[in-house]
């Protein structure tokens, strides 16, 4: 008997999510030192974490023999009171790769839509997938969300959009101007799926009033996470906002203990050094400039990005990937995504994003 075909032909469908090389995977195939490797893959943060959560986690050591609080009443009265929202407003995920899930557990199945753009996230084609409802991938416009297309796109039976802003892999932004129009065109009857992994990252003019939004458009669910400008990748924590009704039922497809205890212990922490996120942001800011200006001189384009990663257009992306990773320089190729000319490549910290161009440089011949 072949099991494969025991599994829903939707499930058998999914091609898996292709995460960025560990570094200790390529020192074992190359025989390299892990000292001597610099991943610019996954969009980490190149600073580590904040000392203040740091000093949590280690708090948090003795109490693991217990359950973690199913209700993550710590990091919601934090969040609440630093968002001003209720704490019924907030779910609480295992990374916000979990409440994406959650979200399409609970409003789509078999015969439903949602709606996404090319090239956007490849989680929500994943999660759309998984529930086996169908996925619509509306054509980008210069990288980005095609905002008008993909209002376009909904039809009768689209329950879901999903929107990255800034989207990775491309960076790309939309202005607030543009979401809050976008959400006064679409029909209260579609959730829209406002992924902010990246805000943090963002100038404040640049930051869509997207919470305040809640109030409304009851049909709008804000998705952040706690692994990129928090530095907390590893442990897996971020968050949903939504009107409480809908929070309530993304509440119903979560399982009970899925934060666990150092994640929660963490991130009450991250939420409140206000001094080491705005050192992320400096440190992403300089670090773009280096990456741009040393495309520049090059002569490489990249599609310009609000994120803390940048795609460049190196040409044979694959081969270049793979040279850079004899040199122990991990980055992202993203031809699954549709973009084989591009590598993404994570801002690091100056000495890292140096030996990136340097090794780019000798790759490329120039
Ligand atoms: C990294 C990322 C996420 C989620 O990451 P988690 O670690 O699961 O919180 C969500 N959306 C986008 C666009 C991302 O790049």
């Amino acid at each position: 008997m072949n099991l494969t075909e025991l599994a829903p032909a939707h499930i058998r469908a999914i091609a898996p999510y292709q995460p960025g090389k560990p570094i200790s995977e390529l020192a074992r195939e190359m025989g390299l030192a892990e000292a001597d490797i610099v991943k610019l893959a996954s969009n980490e943060n190149p600073l580590g974490m904040s000392p203040r959560a740091k000093a949590a986690l280690q708090n948090e050591v003795d109490g693991l023999a217990l359950y973690p609080d199913g209700n993550g009443f710590t990091l919601k009265s934090a969040l609440a009171a630093r968002l001003s929202v209720g704490p019924d407003q907030i779910v609480l995920g295992n990374g916000s790769n979990d409440v994406l899930e959650m979200a399409a557990r609970a409003f789509l199945m078999p015969g439903l839509s949602a709606v996404f753009s090319q090239y956007a996230f490849a989680v929500y084609p994943l999660a759309i997938q998984a529930v086996g409802a169908t996925g619509i991938s509306v054509p980008a416009k210069d990288h980005g969300h095609d905002l008008a297309a993909m209002a376009a796109a909904i039809r009768a039976d689209t329950r879901m959009v999903f929107i990255a802003n800034p989207n990775n892999p491309t960076g790309t932004l939309l202005s607030g101007a543009a979401l809050h129009a976008f959400l006064k065109s679409v029909p209260q009857s579609v959730l829209v799926v406002l992924d902010e992994a990246y805000v943090e990252f963002l100038d404040a003019g640049l930051q869509a009033p997207s919470v305040a939004w809640l109030a409304e458009f009851p049909n709008l669910i804000v998705t952040r996470t706690f692994s990129k400008a928090h530095g907390l990748a590893g442990l897996r924590v971020g968050y949903a906002l939504a009107r409480a009704e809908v929070a309530d039922l993304l509440n119903r497809v979560r399982q009970p203990f899925n934060v666990n205890s150092l994640a929660l212990a963490a991130a009450a922490a991250a939420l409140e050094d206000a001094e080491f996120l705005a050192a992320s942001k400096r440190v992403n800011d300089a670090g773009m400039a280096q990456l741009t200006e040393g495309c520049r001189a090059l002569g490489l384009d990249w599609i310009p990005s609000a994120g803390n990663f940048l795609c460049i257009k190196v040409g044979d992306a694959g081969g270049v990937f793979q040279e850079l990773l004899r040199n122990g320089v991990i980055v992202r190729p993203v031809a699954s995504y549709g973009m084989p000319e591009y590598l993404r490549v994570s801002i690091g910290l100056p000495e890292q994003n140096a030996r990136f161009l340097a090794v780019l440089a000798r790759t490329l011949g120039k």
